[in-house]
């Protein structure tokens, strides 16, 4: 006993007690209350036990416990330990317990882990259908867009595109690829955009298109396809650095405003601009006139007789009348120019820019007001029958002063109704004094080509000294003895020769003269050297028979045509250098001479000047005028001389007035001079005295 006693002090609930057979209690450690007598006796069982301990009841406190009986030496004494289940389990089932705290918190851990990933998964999953969803919505969204559409990124290499952009674009459809650099769909697309134009223009269209990209413009960009599709681009940046493009189709927008614009501006029968659109651009040309000082002239048409084609054949016949009228109208004028329709059977011409002098541009309008009368004259044809119209015609002019629109208008129109009154069928100006000038010029005209007849036409000579002071020619100068105006000057009647072809016959009439009085001077010692300058028009020039006219003139006269000089201005040969070339070189073969009149006055360019097979310069009189009064001119005669002795020409001087300007010109080298210092313009007889005097 003692030594179980020692061995188990420190195993807790440890009850030991000695007994005997029959149950009763002798001692027990730890001491029992006095009340326990004795112990259930169950003895005989105990060697079953696992270990030499069974499973019972503790001996003292009755409880469920490990019991290990064993008897004694003695008889009848059995010494008895036991260790209640709850003390001897204690330990294991701390243990136990926190196995199990533990498995079940990693159980519960595994099932949270677990719950997690599957939620986890889940939502990915969800997340996933989600954006293929949302993806389907937008490539849904992106094709059943009206606009097309491309995405690039941030190196402008093309991500996305949608159907209706290869619709606009078919031909992109071959070559289009994701990670193609935007550079090269432009280069594509420029060889359709602009299938006549070299590498380099298409390069720099590409150029251009990528610069506008760079800098997105409020306005958005606007292409014109080959096939006359408008094409609207828009261009944004992402967030990403990348870009969006999207290419909106505005060809019926772009169509409709242009309908617009034509019902709101042009006449719907003729297709003419209307009331609204002449105003507008009447406007424009007066202010411009003022600035060019060009003037410009309204024509105010009314057809006669309209209302009865209309009441008697009916307004269709009327209309078709009057779109034959518009076409016929629109023939007669420059592209510059505008043909209106105010409404019913009036229809109004701008004309711009006619020229800088007032009567010469009423003298255009004139003409060109005729030539629309005279069209409108001929037949036209209405319902398979001839139909004969004539017009009235209204005009006023406008330039450099203050116009109003609306005045002119109706200026014109009331210079309209001076012709109607007057039963139609012609042309009248609104400004009495410009009607009495056009008159004047017509009258002028008349007489021209009635002197002509009665030969009223003169020559009259100026002669032409060398330094030495001996005469080497004249120039052979027109004048007009006019019946009631005494002697006229070309400035009083040249210009309006030259407008018609009558300059033709006079400048004919004057090249004769002058070489039968070469011919008649050739039996003279004294006079058979002297030349003969002779002015050329433009126009005259310009004939194709004027070589032909020339050369028959010099051989029916038999002169030396060396004593011939034709004088030519600048402004001649602006329009057709070349022909002038070829014309000038054939009567040059046949040994006529030329010289340049007015020179220093017109656009020369020294380029041509090499190529024209010139003999000699003529110093315009307004630098002669100047000579010593205006350093400027002193420099340009200079220069002037100074060519024509590079070019080997003759320079001769015009217009010398006084001693002076001899001097300054004889210094600057230029030794040949005309002017009324020496002599001014006479009849032959006086140029014969010159010559004999000296
Ligand atoms: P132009 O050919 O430059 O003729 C020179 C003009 O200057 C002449 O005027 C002459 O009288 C004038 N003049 C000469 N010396 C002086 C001077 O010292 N001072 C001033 N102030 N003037 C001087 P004109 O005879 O009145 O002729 C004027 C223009 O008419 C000519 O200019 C020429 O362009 C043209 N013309 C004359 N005769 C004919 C002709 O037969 N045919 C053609 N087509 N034009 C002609
Ligand atoms: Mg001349
Ligand atoms: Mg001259």
């Amino acid at each position: 006993l003692t030594t179980v006693l020692m061995q188990g002090t420190d195993i807790a609930g440890l009850e030991v007690t000695l007994e005997r057979g029959n149950g009763q209690l002798l001692l027990g450690v730890p001491n029992p209350d006095g009340r326990k007598s004795s112990v259930r006796s169950e003895h005989q069982s105990v060697s079953a036990a696992v270990d030499g301990a069974e499973r019972g009841r503790a001996r003292l406190s009755d409880v469920p416990a490990l019991v290990v009986s064993r008897p004694l030496l003695y008889r009848d004494l059995w010494i008895s330990a036991s260790i209640p289940l709850d003390s001897a389990l204690s330990k294991w089932r701390f243990d136990r317990n926190v196995l199990l705290i533990a498995a079940l918190l990693f159980i519960t851990l595994l099932l949270a882990t677990g719950g997690f990933a599957v939620n986890y998964l889940r939502s990915i999953a969800a997340a996933r259908l989600a954006i293929a969803q949302s993806k389907m919505t937008l490539d849904q969204a992106l094709e059943s867009m009206v606009s097309g559409f491309m995405l690039l990124d941030a190196q402008q290499r093309v991500v996305q595109w949608n159907r209706r952009f290869l619709e606009i674009f078919p031909w992109m459809a071959g070559s289009l690829a994701v990670g193609l650099p935007f550079r090269q769909v432009l280069q594509t697309a420029s060889l359709y955009q602009l299938p006549t134009a070299t590498d380099a223009e298409r390069a720099q269209w590409v150029e251009q298109r990528l610069l506008a990209q760079k800098e997105p413009a409020v306005v958005p960009l606007e292409q014109i396809l080959a096939n006359g599709e408008h094409i609207e681009i828009t261009e944004r940046t992402t967030p990403e650095a990348g870009t969006v493009i999207t290419f909106h189709d505005v060809s019926a927008i772009r169509k409709a405003s242009a309908e617009i614009e034509t019902l709101a501006f042009y006449d719907a029968l003729t297709g003419l601009p209307n009331r609204r659109l002449l105003l507008d651009r009447l406007k424009q040309a007066i202010t411009a006139a003022e600035r060019t000082g060009q003037w410009g002239a309204l024509l105010f048409l009314d057809l006669d007789n309209f209302k009865l084609v209309n009441d008697t054949m009916g307004h269709e016949v009327g209309d078709k009348l009057l779109e034959q009228v518009a076409q016929r109208l629109s023939a007669c004028v420059r592209d510059a120019d505008t043909v209106a329709r105010l409404g019913g059977d009036e229809f109004v011409v701008m004309l711009k820019d006619l020229t800088n002098d007032k009567v010469q541009a009423a003298q255009i309008a004139k003409r060109i007001g005729q030539e629309m009368l005279r069209a409108l004259d001929q037949p036209y044809l209405l319902n398979d029958q001839p139909y004969r119209s004539t017009s009235s015609l209204g005009a006023t002019l406008f330039a450099a002063e203050e116009h109003n629109a609306g005045e002119l208008l109706k200026q014109a129109d009331i210079a309209m109704y001076q012709v109607k009154a007057q039963r139609g069928n012609a042309l009248c100006f609104f400004d009495p004094q410009m009607q009495a000038a056009i008159s004047d010029r017509a009258q002028l005209e008349v007489d021209l080509r009635n002197a002509l007849v009665k030969d009223e036409f003169e020559l009259y000579y100026q002669p032409q000294y060398a330094a030495s002071g001996g005469i080497v020619g004249a120039e052979a100068l027109l004048r007009w003895r006019h019946p009631l105006r005494g002697l006229l000057a070309p400035g009083a009647f040249i210009m309006v020769a030259e407008e018609s072809e009558l300059i033709v016959t006079m400048g004919a009439w004057v090249l004769r003269t002058a070489c039968q009085q070469l011919a008649a001077w050739q039996g003279d010692a004294q006079l058979r050297a002297l030349q003969l300058s002779v002015n050329v028009s433009a126009r005259q020039f310009h004939q194709s028979d004027f070589v032909q006219t020339v050369t028959e003139i010099v051989q029916a006269t038999g002169i030396a045509p060396h004593l011939l000089k034709l004088e030519l201005t600048e402004s001649l040969m602006l329009d057709k250098v070349d022909d002038c070339i070829t014309k000038m070189g054939q009567l040059k073969e046949t040994g006529l001479r030329f010289s340049l009149d007015d020179f220093g006055t017109g656009y020369s360019s020294l380029a041509y000047l090499t190529r024209l097979p010139l003999d000699q310069l003529k110093i315009d009189q307004s630098f002669v005028r100047n000579l010593g009064v205006r350093h400027s001119d002193g420099l340009i005669v200079q220069t002037i001389v100074g060519m024509a002795a590079s070019l080997e020409l003759e320079v001769i001087a015009e217009g010398v007035e006084t001693e002076a300007q001899k001097e300054l010109l004889a210094q600057y080298g230029c030794s040949l001079y005309q002017g009324y210092l020496f002599a001014r313009p006479a009849p032959v007889a006086q140029l014969e005295a010159l010559v004999a005097a000296r």
